[in-house]
């Protein structure tokens, strides 16, 4: 786990999915609220919280609100 927040919602608990092989290069890491990943070496409009574009931010009470997309139809009957 990492101390940093989640671009995206701020969440402060972030999850390792990945490392690169050679290690110490980049990780690939996600929030364990909104499931934001990003890459450690993709610019700081996606892996920082202050740069991250505003328009894309999400709060708790969004992320819990959000409709499911696409919505699963009713089961066909015959
Ligand atoms: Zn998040």
């Amino acid at each position: 786990m990492s101390t940093q927040h989640c671009p995206r919602c701020a969440h402060g608990t972030i999850g390792l999915l990945f490392a690169s092989p050679d290690p110490g290069i980049w990780e690939v890491l996600r929030c364990e609220r909104c499931l934001y990943c990003w890459r450690t070496t993709e610019p700081d409009r996606r892996t920082s919280r202050d740069h991250y574009p505003d328009t894309f931010t999400m709060t708790a009470e969004e992320i819990g609100s959000a409709p499911h997309v696409p919505p699963i139809p009713p089961l066909r009957t015959r």
